[in-house]
């Protein structure tokens, strides 16, 4: 029998209410996490992948002398190193260059970079440093070489989204958490017009059930407001969610290890190139949008992408170049004016009447203090006075460390290519994860000649990544979903197989999930 009755109720399964049930758990609190979709589905698995302070927020800080944007990338810079120790296996530095075209723009950029650097103090992950033309096109041979006249390079991280969730999520589970994956929160219930439960339904089977709980915190990004009006029809919006898309294409156009960053868009934003698995990643826009659950990139979107990147290649980017595309909706604090590119990445903690604890906006670097505040607030509530753990809790995967992780696959007398691929997904787990491919039919044959993936790591993932769709896997453990759209078709009818055989599907319940793996491939 599964538990009814908990300390703390989470909505939403990203990286905030992820956190959230970390960080609960860790204090001792009993937890329940419901997810609408798939852990991560939403915004979480759509970022451009980046633990940063932000270099574009310090220019808005020092530009408009704008204090909250300055604490912003303060907070960023300083989550940024509890980020990359405690997650050492799915994020790492990375450096980035940007290229620069106008003499003026060297002391400009360079100055606000050396700042960065002095405000990450002992988190710095590296000195900027200021490039000759022909040292970065050395560095990076695409970037355009007519006017180039220097390029400076600085440091941040940059990690696996979605794995970093589904690491979050378990790591909460191996304290005791439990997490409902695909079960939408659908009714809030409350007893003397205080919040005393949800109704929550089973989106696979349709099921319905109720959950009580102490408190409960809406972590439902771009959907806060939605959970607000099922507490309190007439409570006024807080959110204004804008969209953002990425475009993926061969790695040949990015060829060296190190990412690109734009200063300046033809609508004043930034732009980042990046190497992301075995691709290059690029994005990303900024246009208010309405919410959707599975928002897609529109073309307008995408052109504007590859007009501002070929402007600054060697190259030409064209549509037939895409490998895969994908939108997300950034949950932002509703403020004044329209330009959402200019809004602050600022959170917060709302408290309602009937107690409903909703905590909104930041970002993804930002994920570990919000769930920290939001925490606290229930703790309070509940009289537990155990202190926050997560500045130093390293997470399921990153456990073990990485000398030793390597040392153990090497034994297994594997590649380094399928060692490298392996750490980078499971970390300290690709010893288990070989474990299930030996056990497994087939578990060690690929599942497409291009790519490293196992039979087996499908297996594992239902066993232990909560995996119930096909594109939970395809998409959110193993990234071929958002990095190339044709593989990803290719290999769902034996995923598809695999998953009717052991989750007992119906043949009508495969055609459907089938048919909507498809559409949203
Ligand atoms: C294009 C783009 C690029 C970005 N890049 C970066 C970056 O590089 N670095 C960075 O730090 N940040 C970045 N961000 C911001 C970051 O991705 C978000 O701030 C973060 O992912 C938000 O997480 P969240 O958990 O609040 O929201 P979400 O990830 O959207 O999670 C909320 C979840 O709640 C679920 N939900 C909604 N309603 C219900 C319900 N009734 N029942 C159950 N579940 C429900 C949703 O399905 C969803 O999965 C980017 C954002 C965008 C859009």
């Amino acid at each position: 029998m599964k538990k009814t009755d908990f300390d703390l109720i989470v909505i939403g399964g990203g990286a905030t209410g992820a956190g959230i049930a970390l960080d609960a758990s860790l204090r001792g609190l009993s937890v329940a996490l419901f997810e609408q979709n798939d852990f991560g589905q939403g915004t979480s698995s759509r970022s451009t992948k980046l633990v940063h302070g932000g270099v574009r927020y310090l220019e808005a800080a020092v530009k408009r002398l704008n204090k909250a944007q300055y604490a912003l990338v303060k907070e960023g810079l300083r989550e940024r190193k509890y980020f990359l120790h405690n997650a050492s296996h799915l994020a790492h530095p990375i450096a980035l260059i940007t290229p620069l075209y106008k003499w003026y723009e060297i002391p400009y950029i360079y100055a606000g970079l050396f700042l960065y650097d002095l405000i990450s103090g002992k988190a710095s992950l590296g000195k900027s440093r200021l490039l000759s033309a022909s040292k970065a096109k050395a560095v990076n041979p695409s970037i355009n070489p007519s006017g180039l006249k220097a390029a400076v390079s600085y440091y941040d991280g940059t990690f696996n989204d979605s794995r970093m969730v589904i690491a979050l999520l378990q790591s909460a589970q191996e304290q005791g958490a439990e997490l409902y994956n695909h079960h939408q929160v659908t009714s809030l219930l409350k007893k003397e017009n205080a919040l005393c439960g949800v109704l929550a339904q089973n989106k696979i089977n349709g099921a319905k059930h109720r959950y009580n709980a102490k408190s409960i915190i809406n972590a439902t990004g771009p959907f806060a407001d939605t959970i607000r009006a099922l507490d309190d029809p007439s409570s006024p919006p807080i959110m204004q969610v804008s969209s953002g898309i990425h475009i993926v294409v061969a790695k040949k156009f990015l060829p060296m290890n190190v990412g690109l960053m734009i200063p300046q868009t033809s609508d004043d934003r930034v732009l980042f190139v990046l190497p992301y698995r075995d691709q290059c990643l690029i994005g990303t826009s900024d246009q208010p949008a309405s919410l959707h659950e599975h928002p897609v990139a529109t073309a307008q979107e995408i052109t504007y992408l590859l007009e501002n990147v070929n402007s600054y290649f060697d190259i030409h980017l064209s549509h037939k170049d895409i490998l895969a595309s994908f939108a997300g909706l950034r949950p932002l604090l509703l403020q004044a004016g329209t330009d959402t590119a200019q809004f602050v990445r600022e959170h917060t903690e709302l408290i309602s009447d009937s107690g409903l604890l909703t905590v909104a906006g930041g970002k993804w670097t930002s994920y570990r203090s919000m769930a920290e505040q939001a925490v606290d607030i229930i703790a309070k509530k509940l009289g537990n006075s155990r202190k926050c753990q997560t500045t130093d809790h390293k997470i399921i995967g990153s456990q073990q460390g990485k000398k030793y992780s390597i040392q153990a696959l090497q034994r297994r007398q594997i590649s380094p290519k399928r060692i490298s691929y392996l750490y980078s997904l499971y970390g300290d787990r690709s010893i288990r994860v070989l474990e299930v491919c030996d056990e497994t039919p087939a578990g060690h044959n690929r599942v497409h000649p291009s790519l490293e993936t196992t039979y087996g790591e499908l297996y594992y993932s239902l066993r232990y990544e909560y995996v119930q769709k096909p594109l939970d896997f395809i998409t959110r453990r193993i990234n071929i979903g958002l990095t190339d759209t044709r593989t990803s078709q290719e290999v769902l009818k034996t995923i598809c197989d695999i998953m009717e055989r052991e989750l007992h599907w119906s043949k009508a319940q495969r055609n459907t999930l089938e048919k909507e793996a498809i559409k949203l491939c």
